[in-house]
């Protein structure tokens, strides 16, 4: 998928804050932070979203999400826990088109703001 740009960081075309990489999956901090920590977590083979994932497709991302929230919830002392969140299609909000996975790190109600 030469136009996407979620392969385009993949392959280091475009710039990306790395969180976590390995063979299958690659989690970056999301550019637009909604709050302090917020990381993507995709798989390297393309997918368009959640609705066309095979059961091994979807084992291959998910296994490596409970490791990944540790990682960015012991990253940030003052967080208290997250929210994951997966758009899939565009009545759901979904603006890239490879399937991806929002992790955002929550703090207190008052300084996170979302
Ligand atoms: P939404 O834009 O409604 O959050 P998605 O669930 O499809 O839709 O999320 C795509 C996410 O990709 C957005 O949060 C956006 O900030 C993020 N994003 C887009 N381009 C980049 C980039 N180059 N690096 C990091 N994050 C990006």
């Amino acid at each position: 998928m030469s136009e996407c740009i979620f392969c385009k960081i993949i392959n280091g075309d475009i710039p990306s804050r790395k969180v976590y990489e390995d063979d299958d999956v690659l989690a970056f901090l999301d550019i637009s932070q909604v709050t302090k920590g917020h990381t993507l977590v995709i798989a390297k083979e393309h997918v368009r979203n959640l609705l066309e994932f095979t059961d091994d497709q979807a084992s291959v991302l998910f296994s490596r999400i409970p490791a990944i929230a540790r990682a960015v919830k012991n990253a940030h002392p003052d967080c208290g826990g997250l929210n994951m969140l997966m758009n899939s299609e565009e009545i759901a909000s979904q603006s890239v088109f490879h399937a991806h996975v929002h992790l955002l790190p929550r703090y207190s109600k008052v300084s996170d703001g979302f």
